[in-house]
């Protein structure tokens, strides 16, 4: 038993009967590479330029992707995610009532295209430098239209491989038409939580609401991964949810084919996956949409 465990405690992710599930890194530069996973899922670009007052320049991108690149080639980049918690002063946003509800991720792009236009340049460059294939990926997506748009400016500048993040509902549930214009979706299950149940994800009263548990929220899980099913293409998860060690059988039981989270959390996922047939992890599903609270009740 204990040689099976070892077994168990590198290499790539699957239930206990072989079926296959990656299990990435989120990170935020390439000092969070870790050796424990086998890629990355989530670089979370933003982290390199938070609080900064001038924007990052051209150069300053592409080392900087670049340094990840080497190592994973296959990274998936996630442009500039400016928010609420989250802020990017060299943006010069303008100041909002409501910022959460704002413009924010993808819809910085609105006002200021020349930031994402950069990005995607510096990303393909680096990866042309690198020799690597990187996916690139947007946040906060809202309507298939935004996910053709981006999916056209990525391509146009060089990036084969292009998805969007799903972080609100109006796009979890277009996950089939928008999947029809990118190559793969990541669920953002932090933000998905927020905009599904009105409640900000960082009040600490409202922990019930954003409990990953809660069925209304995977159901709109099991609506992306249906689509991805359907369409063929892969479906992850790159928000906290992923790394709950119960939560990461019921995931992959709703048909998601990746899970990202950070280097300490891979072990301890990896194990709970080894536990579970699929078969096992359907029924967990099955139990979880079925139920009529989350784990922790207010
Ligand atoms: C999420 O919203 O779940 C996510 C992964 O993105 P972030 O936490 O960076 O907003
Ligand atoms: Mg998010």
């Amino acid at each position: 038993a204990e040689r099976a465990k070892l077994a168990h405690s590198r290499g790539p992710g699957k239930t206990a009967d072989g079926h296959p599930v990656k299990l990435l890194l989120n990170i935020g530069s390439a000092a969070d590479l870790a050796p424990e996973a086998e890629g990355v899922g989530l670089f979370r670009t933003e982290l390199l330029f938070l609080d900064r007052r001038t924007a990052p320049g051209f150069d300053e991108q592409v080392a900087a992707y670049a340094a990840v690149f080497k190592a994973v080639p296959d990274a998936i980049v996630r442009t500039l995610d400016a928010g609420t918690d989250k802020p990017l002063p060299f943006l010069e946003l303008p100041v909002e009532p409501n910022p959460a509800l704002g413009i924010r991720g993808l819809r910085v792009d609105r006002l200021r295209p020349d930031v994402l236009d950069t990005q995607l340049a510096a990303i393909t460059e680096a990866a042309r430098a690198t020799g690597a294939e990187p996916a690139v990926m947007a946040p906060m997506v809202s309507t298939r239209q935004e996910a053709t748009r981006f999916a056209e400016r990525a391509r146009a500048a060089g990036v084969r491989r292009v998805g969007v993040m799903i972080e609100v509902p109006a796009a979890a549930l277009l996950a089939e038409a928008i999947l029809a214009e990118v190559d793969f979706l990541s669920i953002g299950t932090n933000d998905l939580g927020q905009y599904t149940f009105a409640a900000d994800r960082q009040h600490p009263a409202l922990a019930d609401l954003l409990d990953p548990w809660q069925p209304a929220l995977l159901r709109l899980v099991e609506t992306c991964a249906a689509a991805g099913l359907a369409a063929g293409k892969p479906v992850g998860v790159c928000g906290e949810a992923a790394s709950d060690p119960r939560l990461a059988p019921v995931l992959v039981g709703l048909g998601v084919t990746s899970l990202s989270m950070s280097a300490v959390c891979v072990p301890a996922v990896r194990e709970a996956l080894a536990g579970h047939t699929l078969e096992e992890c359907r029924a967990g599903a099955r139990t979880a949409l079925q139920r009529d609270h989350a784990t922790i009740r207010p």
